[in-house]
């Protein structure tokens, strides 16, 4: 990326329940960075997983994000009004021959894996699927989307053979305060081997959502122009997935940055059913948004 380039920043939260620090910290270094930069700064509404989506936690994201002094481009992107592009870009995987069809429950990899301490995990701990399904006879993704099929996979290992050698990425720091006063503290950034066999055959559609975070998030943060991606570091490991898709389906690779999770008392990670870290109810307990970003460290 050249200093010339315009950077484009977005905070991409999920509307299944109400912000809390944790995401406070992620839109605020966002907001942070692209304003030091001259960038741009979008929200997107990661609304893909309807049954968990919500019109009151939508809602709740604007009002808290306006609340903290936060301000982004409007309209805003919400992925459940783009399935078609997900499904365009999946159809293109299919073309390439990566994708087949599974009809295996996560019951019966569970059950597979049970008490087999050596069965191979996700970076998540989710069992790694064994391709049980993939040499079954190839119907496209369509047919079996029509056919009510429960899942397509991505092939990993032709996929890996696709896209060749030297899958990287160039990650940056994100927390030290230094570092967030400018890109010039850390003008090269570090360079990461990304290393996607590790997700195995992963999910990019189930019959119950049109497209999985992955697909959407590649698709939308190329169509969108986003220069920088900054979200929390339990996404690290799945940006060697997101690169293997930019790579196979000709996207730009985005800069990385990847924080600390904001932690609660106990050194536990913040969860979005845990009430008490809602930044609308601190905001009922009289705390301002300086409060919040002294709490967060910003
Ligand atoms: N929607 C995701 C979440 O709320 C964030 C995705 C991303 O930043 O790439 O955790």
């Amino acid at each position: 990326m050249t200093s010339k380039e315009e950077r484009v920043f977005r905070f991409a939260p999920s509307p299944n329940g109400y912000l809390h620090l944790g995401h406070a910290y992620s839109a605020l270094l966002n907001f942070d960075l692209a304003r030091q930069c001259g960038g741009r700064l979008l929200l997107r509404i990661e609304d893909i997983d309807t049954r968990r989506a919500r019109p009151e936690f939508e809602a709740a994201i604007y009002e808290d994000l306006a609340w903290l002094g936060l301000d982004w481009e409007r309209p805003v992107r919400r992925q459940s009004e783009h399935f078609g592009d997900y499904a365009r870009a999946l159809d293109r995987l299919d073309a390439m021959g990566l994708i087949y069809a599974c009809d295996c429950k996560r019951s019966d990899i569970a059950q597979m894996a049970a008490g087999k301490r050596d069965w191979p995990r996700d970076p998540d701990g989710s069992p790694l699927y064994p391709g049980t399904c993939r040499s079954k006879p190839r119907r496209t993704a369509r047919e079996v989307l029509a056919e009510g099929g429960l899942a397509l996979r991505l092939d990993m290992r032709r996929a890996s053979t696709l896209a060749g050698q030297g899958l990287t990425w160039r990650e940056f720091g994100a927390d030290s305060p230094s570092l967030r006063r400018g890109a010039a503290d850390d003008p090269q950034g570090t360079t990461i081997a990304a290393d996607p066999a590790e997700w195995g055959d992963v999910v990019l559609v189930r019959k119950d959502t049109p497209a999985s975070y992955h697909i959407a998030v590649v698709v939308d943060d190329a169509l969108q122009g986003v220069t920088d991606v900054v979200r929390g570091k339990d996404l690290f490991e799945a940006t060697s997935l997101h690169r293997l898709l930019q790579r196979l389906l000709d996207l730009p690779a985005p800069d990385y940055r990847h924080h600390g999770l904001v932690l609660d008392e106990n050194g536990e990670k913040l969860a979005k059913s845990v009430a008490s870290t809602a930044l609308r109810a601190l905001r009922a307990e009289g705390w301002t948004p300086a409060d919040v970003r002294r709490r967060v460290g910003l």
